[in-house]
């Protein structure tokens, strides 16, 4: 097997909300151009872990670090500008954009709520080499025929697809993606497993919160297995759909 060369590295990551302990993650480590899934019940803190480990809130306890960096205390776009993204849902203040704005925004690693479509708009002349990145993505997720469509008028799948090309804006060299094939139709879900298998081969480094177990054992180098907060179990593929935590987690639920 390859030698352990971990791009992200978290240790004594605790999150509580109220007297709940959503997240405590003792160490854990995302191995560098690898598909990692994150697999567990609902409310085993799945989400949370993302959105502490990304910079869109703040943990209480605990370090991590990306490609080296102590990551403790950046905001998310500072995050999102050293290279690692999350994706997130596109919210209504978003769905009034147009597919090519909502890439522009991207650009900036922001997650949007605080940007009006006139900076975009203002930006649409200036930056050039924003705009081209933003249709090459398009072209890339078979969006072009939507560049100037509001999201709002996309199909879910479609959206889908424009959250992920939504973070590869900054150039990412890790994607962390929630669910991605949530609401989407099984022809979709094959476009976007082969995407997500493209961007791994081109070396990229992914971790994927997925519930069916199918789409984990195919796609996926290495499972981490969550449940109340905490990871009970963690290993290849194959490995995992055997271990006794993991069915224990799974049927306990
Ligand atoms: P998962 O993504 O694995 O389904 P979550 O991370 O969404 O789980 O949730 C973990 C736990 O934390 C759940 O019990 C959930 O209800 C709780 N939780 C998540 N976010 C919040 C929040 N903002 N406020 C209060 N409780 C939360
Ligand atoms: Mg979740």
């Amino acid at each position: 097997s390859a030698k352990p060369d971990p791009i992200l590295v978290v240790d004594h990551l605790t999150k509580s909300f109220g007297g709940l302990r959503a997240v405590r993650v003792d160490h854990l480590e995302v191995q560098r151009g690898t598909i990692t899934a994150l697999i567990g019940p609902n409310g085993a803190g799945k989400s949370t872990f993302f959105n502490q480990v990304s910079g869109f809130d703040r943990p209480d306890s605990g370090g991590w670090t990306f490609e080296g960096h102590p990551l403790a205390g950046k905001p998310a776009y500072q995050i999102a500008r050293m290279g690692m993204v999350r994706t997130f849902q596109l919210t209504k203040a978003l769905m009034r954009l147009t597919a090519l704005e909502n890439l522009m925004l991207g650009a900036t690693g922001q997650s949007g709520e605080r940007f009006l479509p006139a900076i975009v708009r203002s930006w649409r002349s200036q930056e050039k080499d924003v705009q081209r990145r933003a249709e090459e993505l398009l072209d890339r997720f078979n969006l072009t025929r939507m560049r100037d469509e509001f999201a709002g008028s996309m199909s879910g799948g479609q959206r889908k697809l424009l959250e992920m090309a939504r973070a590869l804006m900054v150039h990412p060299t890790m994607i962390m993606l929630d669910e991605p094939m949530s609401g989407v139709n099984p022809a979709l879900t094959q476009s976007l497993l082969g995407h997500i298998q493209a961007l791994r081969d081109d070396g990229m480094t992914i971790i994927l919160v997925e519930h069916d177990m199918d789409v984990v054992m195919g796609i996926s180098d290495w499972v981490v297995c969550f449940a109340e907060g905490e990871v009970i179990a963690e290993g290849r593929p194959r490995d995992i759909q055997s271990t006794q935590a993991v069915i224990d987690a799974y049927l306990g639920s």
